[in-house]
Formats: structure tokens, C-alpha cells, sequence
């Protein structure tokens, strides 16, 4: 037995950057007590067809759970919440009151859906977020066909939602504050033409427009929104889409720093406020905010698929090897599919100061673009032009690492 083997690591967040790691931990020998807290009672599953598959199809479709290793022997603690974290006295605290001790602890809390933007009234009954597997059912209830079903916000998980229905026959309207459907995302052209596949396929696509009210039946029922042009549409169902945002409010009082998603050195180290290493501590996945080369070495929270398994398993090294840690190098990746094309996206558009258009071509379905920053290749997206993406991901695997930062402290 080595000393690792006689330590207790625990992973909060049972999803996909915990389960990841934890596969790792035990894949690179890890014989000592493994614990994963997880404050859904389900055990981990996979959240991108619950926008897609779930949402068109009956049951349980197929691939929507994560495979769990054999040999993981973990203790499972589902359906119990962290509530707090004591880096000094190495412990977690649960909503029950139960106190779990670790050597090491991984955070993969992940991100909620963003509720109600500010000015925006309680909304009444019938008003929907979408992120894990109880609000995609609550919500393919409510997608019976002929009803009016409005979505609040553009991006990728609101178009989608917007599809599913539309794919479902119902009546969409879809709200955009923004010039362009994902504009700060992946830029106005691309915006632009997302906008026109929403369109092709029915959906009521607002620009410019917000949400002002929403009104409701003497029942509590809703029964219409008010929008910023004045307007009223008359809606049966309401989904918010509005992003997500990082789930760090169990670690309130921790001293990590916090702001826009836990901050981490290039080895997914937790910090504190004043930039040192939190000894023992990592996170993972769209809770963890980490230096990108990318975008010049900004910290960045990510909510894609990828970046949540290229980060578990770095984060498992870290855990593992903290006198000898790797950097987090991941280029990351996103896909999403709409109205049947497949969006699919290297690097950080979203930083980008320059979009230029390759090709482009709406009728057949084909579209690809690259993004620059200060001149330098940061980020390529393509519709029904998945090969390309291939020369572009290694263009931005060759660029150069971040520079040392720091001192690496034993974690
Ligand atoms: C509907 C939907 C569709 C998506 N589609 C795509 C897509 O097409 N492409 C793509 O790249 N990405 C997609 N994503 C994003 C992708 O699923 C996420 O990036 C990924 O799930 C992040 O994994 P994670 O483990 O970091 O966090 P999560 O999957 O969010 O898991 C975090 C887990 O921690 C739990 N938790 C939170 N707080 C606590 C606490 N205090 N105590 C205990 N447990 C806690 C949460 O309940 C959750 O189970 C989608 C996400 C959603 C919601």
C-alpha cells in the first residue's frame, strides 16, 4: 500500500467532471477511500440529450446515462447537499449536519440554470429552467402539441429547446435580447445565420427583444408574457434559457475565490482571494474557472461537455501527483445540434475580436467560419463541415503553453 493509498479523497458533484475523475483516480491505481457527494438522487447521467433526445422522444432514450467503471468502489452519498467547506480542519459539511474529513477534495458542483433576470416579476406556474434530468421531464410534459410555448433567451440551450418543440409541434416563439441569436457567443454572422435556420423551421424568432411581464390566471396559471416592444403573446409554457451560473454557494465562508466560478492555477488548484494555492483542494468542469492560452491567459468558466472531462481527468492527476502536477492544456470543444445540422466549435469564439467567414452557405446546409484575436487563430465553428474542424484543433494544440505562474505548492 503507498501513502496515496491511505488517503481520503472526496468528489463533490456527482456528474459528469466527478465521475470522470473518479474513474481516473482508480484507473491510475488509486486504492485508498473514494466518496462522491451528490445532491441529485440519481446517479451520474449525461445532461446534453436532455435538450435533444429527451425532449422528442418518449421514455428513457438510450445514451442518456454515463457508463459507471467497474472497480470504482466508491461510497456513493446521493441526494445530499455540501453545504460548506473548511479548508483548515480538511472538511465538508453536508445539509444534514454530517461532517465528511478528506486529504483531498475534488469540486464539480457545476453550474444552475440562471433564474429571472433582474426587474423581471416572480414568474407564475409555468415558467421553466432546464438543466438536469427532473426538468427535462417536467418540461417534455408540458410540450404537448398545438400548445404555445415561449423561450426566453437564444443561446445554444434555448435554440435547442426551441427545436425539440417546434420538432414536437408546438407553437414557438423564441425571445432574444441580442441583434443575433449566440452573438457574444460566436459572433453576428454566425448569429445571423442560426437565426434563419429557427425561422426556416417556424419558430417566431424576437430580436431585440425582451420579456417585460409575465401574466397569469386567477389560478396562479400562466397564461401570456408581455414583451419589450410592448406587445403580448399569449403562451401556455414558459422555458428561462438565460445561461448558467457556476454552483459555488456551499463554499461561501471557504476563503476559495469565487468570483464567476471557483479560480484555479493551470493545475485546476483551487485559490484564494489572494491568489494562493488552497493546499488539497481542485475543481473541475463548469464550477472551475481556469487560466486559458486561448484568451491570453484569462480565467475562464467553460460549460461544455469536454472541458468538464478534459478537466476531471486533470484534476485526477493533480489529486494524485500534487509535488508534480500537470497543467490543464485542453482546447476546448462544443457541439450542439439544430433543426438536424450539427454546430460544432474549437477553441474560444467567444473571445475573439475578429470573425472571419470561410464558407458559407445556407441552402446546403454548410457553413465555416475562423476567429482571430489580435490577428492569432482562436477558435474555428462549422455546420455540416464537422471534418474541417480537425485542422483547425490542431493549429490550436501547437500554440504555445501559458508561462509558469506561480509557485507550485504541494496541494
Ligand atoms: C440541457 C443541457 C444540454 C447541454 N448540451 C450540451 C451540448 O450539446 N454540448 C456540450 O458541449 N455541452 C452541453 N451541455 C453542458 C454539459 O452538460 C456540462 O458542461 C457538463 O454537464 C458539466 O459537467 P460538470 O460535472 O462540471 O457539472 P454538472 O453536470 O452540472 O454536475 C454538477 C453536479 O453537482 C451537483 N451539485 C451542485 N451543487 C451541489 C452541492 N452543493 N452538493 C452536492 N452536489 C451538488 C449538481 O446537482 C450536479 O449533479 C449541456 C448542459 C445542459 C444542462
Amino acid at each position: 500500500m503507498t501513502d496515496n493509498d491511505r488517503r481520503k479523497l472526496v468528489i463533490v458533484g456527482a456528474s459528469l467532471a466527478g465521475l470522470r475523475a473518479a474513474e481516473v483516480l482508480r484507473a491510475e491505481g488509486f486504492a485508498g477511500s473514494l466518496t462522491i457527494v451528490g445532491d441529485e438522487p440519481h446517479l451520474p447521467y449525461d445532461r446534453p440529450p436532455l435538450s435533444k433526445q429527451v425532449l422528442t422522444s418518449e421514455g428513457r432514450p438510450a445514451g442518456t446515462e454515463l457508463p459507471l467503471p467497474e472497480g470504482l468502489e466508491a461510497r456513493w452519498q446521493l441526494g445530499r447537499a455540501a453545504v460548506g467547506l473548511n479548508p483548515e480542519t480538511r472538511t465538508v459539511t453536508l445539509a444534514d449536519g454530517a461532517l465528511i474529513a478528506y486529504d483531498g477534495l475534488l469540486i464539480a458542483t457545476g453550474s444552475a440554470a440562471r433564474g429571472r433576470p433582474a426587474g423581471l416579476p416572480a414568474p407564475p406556474r409555468g415558467v421553466m429552467t432546464l438543466r438536469g434530468w427532473d426538468d427535462a421531464l417536467a418540461l417534455r410534459a408540458a410540450l404537448v402539441p398545438g400548445r404555445r410555448l415561449v423561450v426566453i433567451g437564444a443561446g445554444f440551450l434555448g435554440g435547442e429547446i426551441a427545436a425539440a418543440a417546434r420538432a414536437r409541434g408546438l407553437d414557438v416563439t423564441l425571445v432574444e435580447a441580442a441583434a443575433q441569436p449566440l452573438e457574444r457567443a460566436i459572433g453576428a454572422t454566425a448569429g445571423a445565420y442560426i437565426a434563419a435556420l429557427h425561422r426556416e423551421a417556424g419558430i417566431d424568432l424576437r430580436t431585440g427583444t425582451t420579456v417585460t411581464d409575465f401574466h397569469a390566471a386567477a389560478d396562479g396559471r400562466l397564461t401570456g408574457v408581455r414583451l419589450s416592444d410592448g406587445s403580448g403573446l399569449p403562451v401556455d409554457t414558459a422555458v428561462l434559457a438565460l445561461g448558467a451560473v457556476p454552483s459555488t454557494g456551499w463554499l461561501a465562508g471557504s476563503g476559495l475565490a469565487l468570483d464567476g466560478g471557483v479560480h484555479c492555477d493551470r493545475y485546476l488548484r483551487a485559490l484564494r482571494a489572494d491568489g494562493s494555492v488552497v493546499p488539497g483542494v481542485v475543481a473541475a468542469g463548469d464550477v472551475a474557472r481556469v487560466p486559458h492560452r486561448l484568451a491570453d491567459g484569462e480565467r475562464l468558466a467553460l460549460g461544455h461537455w469536454t472541458n468538464a472531462v478534459e478537466q476531471g481527468t486533470t484534476a485526477a492527476h493533480t489529486l494524485l501527483a500534487p509535488d508534480a502536477p500537470e497543467p490543464f492544456a485542453g482546447v476546448p470543444s462544443f457541439w450542439s445540434d439544430l433543426h438536424g445540422a450539427r454546430i460544432r466549435s474549437v477553441g474560444l469564439p467567444a473571445a475573439a475580436d475578429e470573425a472571419r467567414v470561410v464558407e458559407h452557405d445556407l441552402a446546403g446546409r454548410r457553413l465555416e467560419m475562423s476567429y482571430h484575436r489580435a490577428g492569432r487563430l482562436i477558435g474555428a465553428l462549422t455546420i455540416g463541415r464537422t471534418g474541417r474542424l480537425a485542422a483547425y484543433r490542431n493549429a490550436l494544440h501547437e500554440q504555445a503553453p501559458l508561462p509558469e505562474a506561480g509557485p507550485r505548492a504541494a496541494a
